[in-house]
């Protein structure tokens, strides 16, 4: 990139076309208080004034990144392009989570339907013993009073 050379700032000045652009940074010179403009590619770099010569560094504008500076408009957009890639991989990411905790749920729902029918089906068994149980009691009954008589 070639580097910006400051220009004259003030206004009706040689009239040799050195109009102040919106993009450029305007201050003034330390040394001889000339006012100067730059194109803001030349923000935090240090110059010689054009009036007096001296060393002079142009001032990095409130709100402007150095980071911003050093991108090319084209660097910015592979920047936005990648940003945009990563939104879209984020996106597939969270789509793919969000599918893999919908069959979980569902196995979930699934594991617990069968729970609950082992369960029933635990409850006719422990209903069925408990019948079991009581025809054995009388059965045990019925054969005792059966051998009290035989003693008779
Ligand atoms: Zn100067």
């Amino acid at each position: 990139m070639e580097n910006p050379v400051a220009h004259d700032a003030e206004a009706g000045g040689t009239g040799s076309g050195d109009d102040i652009r919106p993009t450029d940074i305007v201050f003034e010179c330390p040394h001889c208080g000339k006012s100067l403009a730059i194109d803001y590619h030349g923000a935090g770099l240090t110059i010689p004034c054009t009036d007096c010569g001296e060393d002079v560094e142009v001032p990095i504008p409130e709100g402007m990144e150095v980071y911003d500076i050093d991108s090319s408009e084209e660097e910015q957009e592979i920047r936005i392009l990648n940003l945009r890639k990563s939104l879209v991989a984020a996106e597939q990411r969270i789509s793919e989570l969000e599918n893999q905790f919908e069959a979980l749920r569902a196995r979930h729902e699934r594991l617990e339907d069968a729970h609950g029918r082992v369960g029933g089906r635990f409850a006719v068994i422990t209903a069925q013993v408990a019948n079991i149980r009581r025809g054995l009691q009388e059965l045990a009954g019925a054969l005792e009073k059966i051998s009290a008589a035989a003693r008779e």
